[in-house]
Formats: C-alpha cells, structure tokens, sequence
C-alpha cells in the first residue's frame, strides 16, 4: 500500500554522509542500507564498541548531554536520524538545530514516553488499552481501583523488552509494583485478553507518502519478541485496519523515517495500539530477506528524500531472534542452520553473547508462512546446541 506524494523535495545526493544517533544493531543495518544508497554513515553513540560501528564509516563515542559535541558532529553530516527511542530528546533538538533530524525531535518526544505516547493516542482517537498516569502509590491504588485487574504497571520512561514492568494481579501487587518501579512517573494498563499480537511497519516520505509493510504476527518469549511472520493469517478487514490505523499514526505524528505499530488483537477483531517506535523495528527484519524495500532501506529513503520503494513481499517468512543464551555451549551451529532451506542469517557482531541479549536473528522464506515458521524454528534448534 502507498499512499501519493503530496509536495515536491529536494533529495540528499549520494556521497553525503548521514548520521544515526544509536549505536546498535538498528543503527548497523541502517549504515549496511545508507551505504548500498551511496551514502556515508556515522553513528553517534554513548558506547565506543557498538554494532554499528562494523558498518558505519565512523562512530562519535560521546555523551549525548554533550550538545558542544553533538552541533560540531552535526556540522558535518547531512541529515540525521536515529536507532532507538532512549536517545534524550534534547540530543536530538541539538543536532535538530543544525541539520534535519528525520523523524523530527518531537517525535521522539512524544513516543519516549508511555504517557505522552497514550495521550497522543487518545487525543486522535486511537484505539488502546484502558490506562492511567500514577505518579504516588495513592495514584496507583486509586488506578487499580478504576481498571480493575490484572493490570500491567509500566514506567513511563526507557522501558524496553518488558523491562520497567510488573504485572498486578491481586491488590497486594500494587505496592509491590510500586516498591520496585516508582516513584518514576508510570502507566498503570488494564490487562489485554488479546488473540495475539501484531506489528505494522510503515514508511512515511519527506512528501507525505506513506508505504505500509505486511503486517506481522509476532510471538514473545519473556517479554522479549521471539517470532515474526508475516503473512499473518488474519482476517482481511483486522488487517486493513491496522495497516490503516499505522498509516493515520504516522501522519499525525509528522514521522518521516520508518516507524512500527504494535497492537493487540482481540478476540472480537478489534485492534488496539500498544506501543510506536518511531523507527525500524525487529519485528521488521524480515523485510530484509523477504520483501523488494527493507525497512532500513525505507527509512534511508525517507530521511535523504528519494522515493519510498515497494513493500511487497516476494514469498511468506518468518524470523527467529537469536538471543546471547543460543551461545551457552559456545559458538552456535550455524552451518547446520544455513543448510536448511530458505534460511539467511544476520548478526550483529556483539562480542559478549548475554543471555536475553539480541544477537541476531536469522529468517526463512518458503512457499508458505506455516513452512517458513517450521523452518526458521527448525534452523535456530540446530544452530543453539544445549549446553
Ligand atoms: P510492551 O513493552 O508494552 O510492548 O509489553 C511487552 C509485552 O507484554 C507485550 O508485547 C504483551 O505481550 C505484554 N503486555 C503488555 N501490556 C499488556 C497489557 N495491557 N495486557 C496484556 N498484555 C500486555
């Protein structure tokens, strides 16, 4: 799906070089895409051995309360984007102040943030889970009291993979919840009875066009995602929905870059926003290996002002995370893995494997989703010996 340009632009020649603030593996397979385009890539990160630093052509190790810093970097870039929301907004407005940040610092203002995000949600009619601001342990008592239970408490800031979350399900909870995430502002969340989960991809041009991915259906395994496919095999009208409800989210964030949509879908069909992430997301990798634009390649696209490109996809597939625990019995089995049809594989190039750390992932594509999920799960057994 694409929507029509709406205002001519002026495109960043190839040659330029880009910035990325992140360092990791978002920001590397943003350099991996930036430089297929012609571009030069440098990342701005906080940590010095980074994954993006095997694909960029420099990194800046530096404090992002660094403003001095992040304007003299500035001066030599021609646009900047960036890989992860936890940036501080403030790093973004500094460099803003030089070049085009793309998505702009406003968008990562809004989406860094649970509260800002469900308020933004709600204030443009988006469908979500009920919820409530607590900033007091009264505040959350009296949320539990409205929302009932279970419930989800999550902080409002630099929650990422489940972490900064308690889930409540008896009144005792609540305190317990807050004893170990306040008296940091959180949302309380009424508990979704979802179906399952899905996730949008979309890119949104310097023009105004929009380019939505397949939806993909993704499993978790400890708060963190474990599986994507896509096709999803929901019905059409639950499809059409999220694609649409992405496309409206992008425009009335302003995004231009590569932006997801995570919902929950519940048993009735209806679709409900959890989270945006206002750039490529992993549920998106397998755009990589499986559709004509990946997602990176979108968000290159759209932060130099070149044309979106088609996101169709060229068969079903599937994508398995590889986590640090894959490494328990050292260096997993990767020709076994490559030897079955279908499957490619990406690391990050991450030296320290931690258990629950994202290594990499690898993707199958098959003549069917059911197939593709067979395959990548089969591929990722024989790659990660017990230990
Ligand atoms: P999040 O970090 O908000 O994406 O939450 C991580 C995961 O926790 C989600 O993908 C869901 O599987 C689960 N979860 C989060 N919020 C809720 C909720 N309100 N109801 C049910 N499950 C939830």
């Amino acid at each position: 799906m694409v929507r029509s340009p709406l205002r001519e632009v002026t495109p960043i020649p190839a040659g330029a070089t880009l910035g990325v603030m992140g360092g990791g593996q978002l920001g590397s397979m943003f350099a991996m895409a930036a430089r297929r385009l012609g571009y030069r890539v440098e990342a701005i990160s906080d940590v010095a051995d980074c994954p993006a630093a095997l694909h960029a052509d420099r990194v800046h190790v530096v404090p992002y309360a660094d403003a001095t810093a992040l304007e003299r970097i500035a001066a030599g870039l021609a646009a900047v984007t960036f890989e992860f929301e936890n940036v501080p907004v403030e790093a973004a407005r500094a460099m803003a102040a030089i070049i085009p940040c793309r998505p702009a610092p406003d968008v990562l203002f809004t989406t860094q943030d649970r509260a800002r995000e469900k308020a933004f949600l709600v204030s443009h009619g988006f469908a979500c889970a009920p919820h409530r601001t607590v900033r007091s342990r009264e505040q959350l008592h009296a949320a539990v009291a409205a929302l009932g239970l279970p419930a989800v408490l999550k902080t409002a800031a630099f929650g990422y993979d489940g972490k900064g979350q308690r889930k409540l399900e008896s009144p005792p909870d609540a305190d317990a919840a807050w004893g170990a995430l306040g008296p940091a502002e959180c949302v309380l969340e009424g508990w979704v009875d979802f179906d399952c989960e899905i996730s949008v991809v979309a890119a949104r041009g310097q023009a105004g066009e929009v380019a939505v991915f397949e939806p993909s259906l993704n499993v978790h395994s400890r708060h963190i995602l474990d599986l994507s496919s896509a096709p999803s095999g929901l019905p059409q009208p639950v499809l059409d929905e999220a694609r649409d409800v992405t496309a409206r989210i992008l425009e009335a964030l302003g995004v231009v870059g590569a932006a997801c949509v995570e919902f929950f879908v519940t048993g009735s069909g209806a679709v409900l926003v959890n989270e945006i992430a206002p750039r490529p997301h992993n549920s998106g990798h397998l755009t990589i290996a499986a559709c004509e634009t990946s997602q990176f390649e979108q968000q290159v696209r759209a932060l130099c002002g070149l044309p979106l490109g088609p996101v169709s996809q060229r068969a079903p597939a599937a994508m398995a995370n590889l986590l640090g625990d894959c490494w328990a019995a050292g260096e997993p089995d990767w020709p076994a893995a490559l030897a079955v049809p279908g499957v490619s594989l990406m690391l990050y190039g991450k030296s320290e494997p931690r258990p629950g750390r994202k290594m990499g992932h690898l993707t199958a594509l098959a003549p069917t989703v059911e197939e593709a999920l067979a395959n990548v799960t089969r591929a990722r057994a024989l790659a990660c010996r017990p230990s």
